[in-house]
């Protein structure tokens, strides 16, 4: 919507994604999604139903990305399921 302030669109993040949840994103455009996640609520419930098909949390545990970068995808990924409507984790 205002791409003067951000470098990447919803679209282009949903694309990434996958990427980013797999580990095999690129620091630097890794970055760039998480930033655009912080501030997007379209993209927050993305997450809420990509995580619901593929279990993005457990996979990330697997994924080899920074520490840091995975503890805020993690912390991103539970915020998002407090509002989740649709779990399928059954634990
Ligand atoms: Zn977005």
């Amino acid at each position: 919507m205002d791409e003067s302030s951000q470098d990447i669109g919803c679209p282009e993040c949903m694309d990434l994604l996958a990427d980013y949840v797999d580990g095999s994103l690129p620091k630097d455009k890794a970055e760039l999604l998480e930033w655009h996640i912080e501030g997007c609520a379209p993209c927050v419930a993305f997450v809420n139903t990509y995580k619901g098909t593929v279990d993005a949390a457990r996979r990330l545990r697997e994924a080899t990305m920074p520490p840091e970068l995975r503890r805020k995808l993690i912390e991103f990924l539970k915020r998002s399921d407090l509002r989740s409507d649709l779990r399928r984790d059954p634990r």
